[in-house]
């Protein structure tokens, strides 16, 4: 796995954080998205995750996981549960998600649950019904002052990372002298 953000390859940690959401994604039971989050608190070591699934008691059989409208309805997305197991200690962490990108839905209580910065895949890598949402939520995010790192995996499916284009920075450009 080789993750980069805005072309240049992550730290250390972001990866380990990012790692550990892609294994958590593989505890959800939903047959068609498994995603994880990982939520790190400002005291290291704090780390709390979620993955996408219906709520306790709620029984998650295949019948009803495979009926696609009735699934939406009723499943709890990673980021959600991962904000709710954290609780207070969500302030100022930084949520790490890997599978989809955080959606419209998710942004309000990530905003609300006080996380400062988010690492999740770019709304570009998804080419369906996600890939609008995550535009909304990133629309949220930039006015809420969340500071935001899309990431790709070079190493994985080429279309995904003919998506993600690096961007300039600002004042980057050189002018050529006259
Ligand atoms: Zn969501």
């Amino acid at each position: 796995m080789k993750l980069t953000i805005a072309s240049k390859l992550m730290s250390k940690w972001d990866q380990r954080f990012c790692n550990l959401a892609k294994f958590v994604a593989d505890w959800s039971k939903d047959p068609n998205a498994k995603v994880g989050a990982v939520l790190f608190s400002k005291r290291g070591g704090d780390i709390t995750v979620g993955y996408n699934g219906l709520p306790m008691g709620v029984e998650d059989s295949a019948e009803r996981l495979g009926d696609k409208e009735t699934k939406l309805e009723m499943i709890v997305h990673a980021e959600v549960n991962a904000i709710v197991a954290a609780g207070l200690r969500a302030h100022g962490a930084t949520l790490y998600v890997w599978g989809k990108p955080v959606c419209a839905r998710c942004a309000g209580p990530v905003i609300q649950s006080g996380i400062k910065r988010i690492v999740a895949f770019s709304p570009e890598m998804d080419d369906g019904k996600w890939k609008k949402s995550g535009e909304v939520a990133h629309e949220m995010f930039k006015e809420a002052g969340i500071e935001v790192d899309f990431y790709v995996d070079q190493e994985s499916d080429s279309q995904q990372s003919q998506v993600e284009k690096p961007q300039a920075e600002p004042g980057a450009t050189t002018t050529p002298a006259t």
